[in-house]
């Protein structure tokens, strides 16, 4: 079989995960937690980074810590994973759904302004000495506190503007870049253009512990909230002293020694998935009605997954199926979902469905062979050539 995307360790893993046995290292404390939090921040560009337990935790709290309380709203894309929006409910708050753009499926940043223009006022908080104005939903009287934007796929949207929006509207910008370790939008790094970005290492993303996650932030207060929530909020070294209800997030030392040694290889890794991309893009284009996700000029993506989109996504899954090579459609919009099909859902035309009805993931794993990427590309064109246009 050839899967879909699976973890690739042909580095220092085995050395730095036996380090931790031999030296009994393997729990919440250790250097590699510490080892491998500077090598993913030396990495992207970020002055901090703090490991957590997943992804999705490190959502989570990144919210927390960008002051997102019960009740208030965080908008985020409608086409993701369903941590994000899962995320958004772990922190207390509702989300705001908006709709994807049909060429690069990212948060379409039109309809993101319409609806902040429209539906939307800054207003002073009565409470706030600070007076920090903040973005106040019209018809519900909520809080937008924050915006989370996912590159999804490790494709970047236009950055710039989103952060300038985000200004304008008194938005805390969080990343969801858990795809796009390694994706650049004009040199610089997913996950550093907002307050805090967030990664995953979960064992299908592009460099992998098993599990876990990463937050990045240049902000040093937002930093040590972030760890002092992932860690229990023990506030004293040497006594049980805990100063707000915590959370047992952290990430454990030997899944830290794993993260290490991926992330020596994190840019070779990179340089295969944008190699396995290219041979896709030029075997498949003009292979029956397949169309190919678009990215900007100005995003270099890491290209974690490729996928495409046909009109047969279904009976072309399965013809691959039968040969062997594993596939997978897009998540379900969440739109669709039972537990946010109540959800503010910010659309004029419903992409993140039609995305969803076409799209069609193929093998895409660091380790992937030449010879096996020619032969999905082989089963797919066969596929094509037996009418299926
Ligand atoms: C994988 C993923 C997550 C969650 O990460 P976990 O480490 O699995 O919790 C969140 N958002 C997106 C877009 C993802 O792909």
């Amino acid at each position: 079989m050839i899967p879909l995307t699976v973890p690739h360790f042909n580095g220092n893993e085995w050395k730095y995960v036996k380090d931790c046995l031999d030296t009994g290292w393997i729990s919440s404390a250790g250097a590699y937690v510490e080892k491998f939090e500077h090598s993913v921040a030396d990495y992207v560009g970020a002055r901090h980074a703090i490991a957590c337990s997943s992804g999705t935790t490190g959502l989570q709290v990144a919210q927390l810590v960008a002051g997102v309380v019960p009740g208030d709203m965080v908008i985020a894309p409608n086409l993701t994973f369903v941590a994000t929006i899962n995320s958004i409910c772990h922190a207390g708050a509702q989300p705001i759904l908006v709709d994807v753009d049909a060429s690069q499926w990212q948060m379409d940043l039109d309809l993101l302004e319409s609806f902040l223009d429209c539906e939307t006022e800054l207003r002073e908080p009565a409470d706030d000495e600070s007076a920090v104005k903040q973005c106040v939903h019209r018809s519900s009287g909520k809080t937008i506190r924050a915006i989370m934007p996912v590159h999804v796929l490790g494709v970047i949207g236009d950055m710039h503007r989103l952060v300038e929006i985000a200004n304008r509207h008194g938005l805390v910008l969080i990343e969801d870049g858990a795809e796009a370790l390694g994706s650049m939008w004009q040199n610089q790094h997913a996950g550093t253009f907002g307050s805090i970005g967030v990664f995953s290492f979960n064992g299908n993303k592009i460099i992998s512990t098993g599990g876990g996650g990463m937050l990045v932030t240049d902000d040093s207060e937002h930093a040590r909230l972030a760890k002092h929530l992932t860690t229990t909020a023990k506030s004293s070294p040497n006594e049980y002293f805990h100063d707000q209800v915590g959370y047992n997030y952290r990430m454990v030392n030997v899944l830290a020694a794993i993260g290490v040694a991926q992330m020596e290889n994190l840019s070779s890794c990179v340089a295969k998935k944008q190699s396995v991309d290219q041979i896709y893009r030029e075997r498949l284009s003009g292979v029956g009605d397949i169309a190919f996700q678009g990215c900007d000029p100005r995003c270099t993506p890491n290209s974690w997954l490729f996928t495409l989109r046909t009109g047969h996504m279904r009976e072309l899954a399965e013809h691959l199926g039968t040969q062997g090579i594993q596939t997978r459609p897009l998540w379900v919009p969440m739109n669709q979902l039972p537990m946010f099909a109540s959800s503010l859902y910010v659309q004029e035309q419903d992409r993140s469905r039609q995305i969803y009805d076409s799209g069609l993931s193929l093998p895409s794993s660091v380790g992937i062979t030449l010879d096996e990427v020619n032969c999905v590309c082989d089963a797919v064109r066969d596929f094509f050539s037996l009418g299926n246009d």
